[in-house]
């Protein structure tokens, strides 16, 4: 099969969608100028924290084209995961605040399932060709490369963001065909609206399109490994896992702007073998509990020892001192990064129970 450049796009995009993604596009391959030059800035600043990773072979990066051999386009692809018209939240109390695309199984597997299998058709189709895919496994530049194919635009608090709204994962196909590259998207979505930046608990988009890593409750839930310094442990609240504000407060992802379909293993509400784990019980979980509980959740990535810091953190932070008996006991616990974050949310729950008592006291 042959065709012209647009022919190709034409039909890359359609296969695209009939594998199981929501959106398609295609961009060509010279250096990111754009996000690179805000990517190396960043870096310079130290704005990625820890993730020494994103610092690795910088200019690799920038080069999209260096990423596979012979490589002549990227074809684009969205998956939404917005919650639906009319899909409760999770009850609030108990369960701990985890952000929304890790509530579902993990994407990646399932992204990559069906990009091989794009792949593979498209290989049929055009012997000789070459494709490689990521999913947020590689030195890409994903949001620079989609907004190129047209996905969406790069919003001020630093996300893809078209009339959808901002809740859709991304994924890239590198190919050695020849693609027109997709329209770009024409408007700013944002204009003068700056809710996102006004409404990060933390500070950490300290202008528009600057994510400081070190102040992102998502980075430090779930990047950062071992103990938190003091100055980032109220930083968190009460996320044990991510955070959605700055999706959230977005007027583009309101409900009646998403599509009306999403993929049903990325579902809004946490599995019940999930869901039925409060703080108290995330704080307690065993090795195998992990194991059985976790499998194939995107939860997983900051690891048991990450999952029962951020736990100890949230009921701290809660302010409530019914936690005060678990906290107690998670003192005891042979991981020392445990040991230490309860201490501190121990620490503040008494502070705040002894205040309140003489404030009664003073009262009576
Ligand atoms: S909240 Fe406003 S400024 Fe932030 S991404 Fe959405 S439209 Fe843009």
């Amino acid at each position: 099969m042959t065709g012209s450049a647009e022919k190709r796009t034409e039909l890359l995009t359609a296969w695209a969608l009939e594998a199981g993604f929501d959106r398609a596009g295609a961009a060509s391959l010279e250096p990111c100028s754009g996000s690179g030059a805000s990517f190396l800035r960043r870096l310079e600043r130290g704005l990625f924290a820890s993730m020494a990773w994103l610092g690795r072979r910088p200019r690799r990066r920038l080069a999209p084209a260096s990423l596979l051999d012979g490589a002549r386009s990227v074809l684009c692809v969205a998956l939404h995961y917005h919650p639906l018209e009319g899909e409760p939240e999770p009850e609030g109390d108990l369960w701990p605040r985890v952000a929304r695309y890790a509530r579902g199984e993990d994407y990646h597997p399932l992204m990559e399932r069906r990009l091989q299998a794009l792949a593979a058709r498209i290989r049929e189709a055009f012997p000789g060709s070459g494709a490689r895919l990521y999913v947020d496994t590689g030195p890409v530049l994903e949001k620079e490369l989609a907004a190129r194919a047209g996905l969406g635009a790069i919003a001020k608090n630093t996300q893809l963001l078209d009339r959808t709204g901002s809740w859709f994962l991304l994924g890239e196909l590198f190919l050695t065909l020849e693609l027109e590259p997709s329209e770009p998207l024409a408007e700013d979505l944002c204009g003068n609206c700056r809710r996102c930046l006004d409404a990060c608990p933390t500070g950490a988009l300290p202008a528009p399109h600057v994510l400081d890593a070190g102040r992102c409750i998502s980075y430090w839930t779930i990047e950062h490994r071992g103990e938190m310094p003091e100055r980032a442990r109220s930083l968190v609240g009460d996320w044990v896992f991510g955070c959605d504000v700055c999706q959230e407060v977005c007027p583009w992802n309101e409900h009646r702007s998403a599509p009306a379909k999403r993929e049903r293993s990325l579902a809004f509400s946490l599995p019940a073998h999930r869901a039925e784990l409060d703080l108290t019980a995330l704080l307690g979980l065993s090795g195998e509990e992990y194991r059985t509980r976790f499998r194939g959740s995107p939860m997983k990535r900051p690891g048991r020892s990450g999952l029962r810091r951020n736990a100890a953190l949230a009921m701290g932070n809660r302010g409530d001192a019914s936690y005060i008996p678990a906290l107690e006991q998670a003192q005891a616990s042979r991981d020392p990064v445990v040991r230490t974050h309860a201490s501190w949310s121990l620490a503040a729950l008494r502070k705040r129970r002894d205040a309140a008592r003489r404030g009664r006291a003073a009262a009576d």
